[in-house]
């Protein structure tokens, strides 16, 4: 599938931690051609197997859950009270559109309202709004109504924002963390399709990473890998009001290579043979600033007895909101890198 239609039809879907069904049925039906086998496990992983010719393993891990919000509360005039799976700044989730999966299966549209200036007291102005003060208006005016839309405790929610492309080079799109990762891998299936490979990839895109790793953890200890490469997106800050040690990545300079974060220290040699193998290969990059943050590497490299474990991440500006921006060449050059690895894999594991 052409890059821009690939990333628009994962960015839509519908997914945030614990709810990821239709990302994996999406993906599911992408990767069908490339691979040999197929599994979702017991909690929503989505595992796909490629043999190779040889005995190692490399398993490709990418999150399929997105940031998202749960119901938490229905009023009895109808507004719906929510909390966050996980990974909000509570600042910034007022007076945006969500869209909530009902029992039906439909998609029900709601807005988190807030008072406009015209009613605010002066003392309230500068203050920012707390999640469990803020709720949802759907329209409806009773619980019953809520309640024959399918919409109760429990119901899953993400902001309800589409895939926009802005210009040649740069998309916009609320879940670009991580469906972009998952479009990695799908983009690299695609390109060994038909070549032989000595390494078995397996392709895991993991569920709940948002909320602690959790599908990666249960995920590594199957696929038993004695290689993994997680696809990730990080912060790119490259934009006014940081200073430059706290741009963890920069926008259009390639895919970023992970040194450390608060889930993982790279092995040196792991860091050398992707970068070195990036170099050969004339693929820009860029090492990511160690600054905070987390990915399935965290919990795949701790797997069993342990497991050689490297971090690739596309830069994304404005991370963990709304909407979040990519670059489409960092997101090809990504793509480039992770295809030569998987290539390269038996050996990148020896050294
Ligand atoms: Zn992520």
């Amino acid at each position: 599938m052409e890059t821009v239609e690939l990333l628009q039809t994962l960015c839509d879907a519908f997914g945030p931690s614990g709810f990821e069904e239709e990302v994996a049925e999406t993906l599911q039906r992408l990767i069908a051609p490339y691979v040999d086998e197929m599994r979702v496990d017991a909690l929503g992983n989505l595992i796909a197997i490629r043999r190779g010719t040889g005995d190692t393993t490399l398993m490709l891990d990418a999150h399929t859950d997105e940031i998202g919000f749960i119901i938490s509360y229905i009023e009895e005039n109808g507004f719906l009270r929510f909390t966050q799976t996980s990974g909000w700044d509570a600042r910034i989730v007022p007076s945006h559109a969500l869209t909530i999966r009902s029992d039906h299966g439909t998609f029900v549209k709601g807005y988190i309202g807030t008072p406009p200036p015209h009613i605010l007291r002066p003392e309230d102005r500068d203050k920012p709004y707390k999640l469990e003060d803020l709720f949802v208006d759907i329209g409806v005016d009773s619980a019953e109504a809520v309640a024959a839309l399918g919409v109760r405790v429990g119901s899953p929610a993400v902001i309800a924002y589409p895939f926009e492309q802005l210009n040649e080079q740069v998309v916009m799109a609320r879940a670009i963390d991580d469906r972009a990762g998952c479009a990695v891998i799908v983009k690299t299936l695609e390109a060994l399709a038909g070549q032989e490979l000595e390494a078995t990839v397996v392709a895991c895109f993991s569920v709940q990473e948002e909320v602690g790793l959790r599908g990666a953890t249960t995920a590594a200890y199957q696929i038993e890998p004695d290689i993994a490469l997680v696809l990730e997106t990080t912060v790119a800050a490259d934009y006014p009001g940081i200073e430059p040690q706290r741009r963890p990545t920069r926008f259009g300079h390639g895919p970023a290579v992970v040194v450390m974060d608060n889930s993982m220290i790279t092995r040196g040699a792991t860091v050398r043979a992707i970068t070195e193998l990036a170099d050969e290969h004339l693929v820009p990059w860029q090492y990511r600033i160690p600054y905070g943050g987390g990915t399935n590497a965290g919990a795949i490299h701790r797997s069993r007895g342990g497991v050689q474990t490297g971090v690739v991440s596309i830069p994304v500006r404005y991370f963990h909101s709304p909407y979040a921006l990519m670059r489409l060449d960092d997101f090809e050059n990504t793509v480039r890198l992770v295809t030569e690895f998987t290539r390269h894999c038996p050996g990148l594991a020896r050294r």
